[in-house]
């Protein structure tokens, strides 16, 4: 396992999550809320503090869709 930055705050962290609203890699202090989803291929739904300021992505999530899916980033090291 490796320590991934985050590309919010720069912090270096272990627990990353990608937002589902703007497709960066965030850390723990960045994600402002977390929403299971019933949907398998997603799992849950992550939104940033930035993205939560935005009332039409804040809404998405209140509804439980996602902007981006699949965001690979966090997938070891593919090329
Ligand atoms: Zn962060
Ligand atoms: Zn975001």
């Amino acid at each position: 396992m490796t320590a991934i930055k985050c590309q919010r705050c720069s912090r270096i962290t272990w627990n990353a999550a990608v937002c589902n609203y703007c497709g960066r890699i965030v850390c723990e202090h960045c994600i402002k809320s977390v929403k299971k989803v019933k949907r398998k291929d997603i799992g849950k739904l992550y939104i940033c503090k930035d993205c939560w300021s935005n009332l039409e992505k804040r809404k998405l999530f209140r509804n439980g869709i996602p902007l981006i899916v699949g965001i690979p980033q966090l997938e070891k090291g593919k090329k």
